[in-house]
């Protein structure tokens, strides 16, 4: 395997690679950069097929906190973890207390959260080794951070409609959203609420159907989705859903959704562009969680001052498209710019 000849590998601070015989755990936990604060990134468990499926991972997650906390604002570096596991197989609270304890050794310059394959009870096992876990709510209250995470997303969606389609408001607005999750939901409630018409998918029906019938949207199987004739697609399902297929198929003019790493490869920015398709950077548009997680860790916390800042994705996001404008460059590259910029001034 190589580390510092991958082509995910970008100058990241420190690598640390944990083994735990006793309960199994193989975990690999990346800090890319720590200048603006500690490292902070979700810990995902997942049956890699390879160590090296699990280091690109690591690698690139990590620097997309990096650029995701820059761009927020956050006094936050990025980081992110891998537990090379089925977390429905191999998810015991022994392999979370010896992430735990690898978690614990590097002294608060990285800090642990939910991701896929994790939940907020799995962190609190992490929690019993370690202080240095986010995300586990305040006193009393859930840590789910999606409504914040899909409020984000709303304000992005907002501006990209006002800078590609000239109109501020959403009224009538054909939106399709791929995937009703956690953020999926709490968006298309909100967008519902600004008066857009919605169309939904989902691989789980039951759960489509109700919240359908909720928002009064139109259902489609998953596989329609590219195609259906809207003004806006968000993808708030899977990562790499923006492939060069996709990109050619879209009818929407805007792409804005929660998803992490949407873009299947960096080019693909470039084709969406090309079609003139105006793509909210997915680190940018889906920050909201991340935003409220840090709020979660601050003395001050209220509710009023952690939407405030979500809201001000709209502005970033604002300032982006502006560049990209003026510029004729596609956003992914501008917003990756403008991070780097921030993480150097
Ligand atoms: P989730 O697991 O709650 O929801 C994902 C939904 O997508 C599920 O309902 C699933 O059935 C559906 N889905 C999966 N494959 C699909 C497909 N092929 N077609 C249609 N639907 C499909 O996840 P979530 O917390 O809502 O997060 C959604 C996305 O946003 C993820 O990519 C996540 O990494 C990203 N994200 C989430 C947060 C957060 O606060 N939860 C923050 C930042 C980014």
């Amino acid at each position: 395997m190589q580390v510092f000849d991958h082509p995910e590998f970008d100058h990241h601070q420190q690598l640390v690679f944990g083994c735990d015989e006793a309960s199994g755990l193989r975990a690999i936990i990346a800090i890319h950069d720590t200048r603006r604060g500690p490292a902070l990134g979700g810990l995902r468990i997942y049956p890699y097929s390879s160590e090296d499926d699990a280091l690109t991972d690591v690698l690139r997650l990590s620097r997309g906190m990096t650029y995701k906390s820059a761009l927020a604002d956050l006094p936050l570096g990025g980081g992110k973890a891998v537990i090379i596991a089925d977390p429905r197989r191999d998810k015991t609270p022994e392999l979370l207390r010896a992430m735990g304890r690898l978690v614990d050794s590097l002294g608060g310059r990285y800090i642990t959260a939910e991701d896929s394959g994790t939940s907020e009870a799995d962190m609190r096992h992490i929690r019993e080794m370690t202080p240095h876990v986010s995300g586990l709510g305040r006193a009393g209250e859930s840590g789910d951070p999606s409504p914040y995470t899909a409020h984000g997303v709303f304000c992005a969606l907002r501006s990209a409609v006002r800078h590609r389609l000239g109109r501020d408001d959403l009224d009538g607005l054909r939106v399709a959203i791929q995937g009703i999750g956690h953020v999926g939901a709490h968006l298309a409630r909100e967008l519902h609420v600004a008066g857009a018409q919605l169309t939904l998918t989902d691989l789980d029906r039951d759960a489509l159907g109700i919240l359908a019938n909720e928002v009064g949207a139109v259902t489609i199987p998953p596989q329609a989705i590219f195609d259906a004739d809207v003004d806006v697609f968000a993808p708030c399902a899977l990562g790499a859903v923006l492939t060069a297929d996709v990109a050619d198929r879209l009818k929407a003019r805007v792409v804005c959704g929660a998803a992490n790493n949407q873009l299947a490869t960096p080019e693909i920015a470039e084709r969406l562009h090309a079609r003139g398709i105006l793509y909210a950077p997915d680190y940018v548009a889906n920050a909201g969680g991340v935003i409220e997680v840090e709020w979660q860790r601050r003395s001050d916390y209220s509710h009023a001052a952690v939407m405030a800042h979500v809201e001000r994705i709209s502005a970033t996001i604002d300032e982006i498209f502006t560049r990209a404008r003026h510029e004729d460059a596609n956003p992914a590259q501008v917003a990756d710019r403008l991070a780097r910029e921030r993480l150097e001034g």
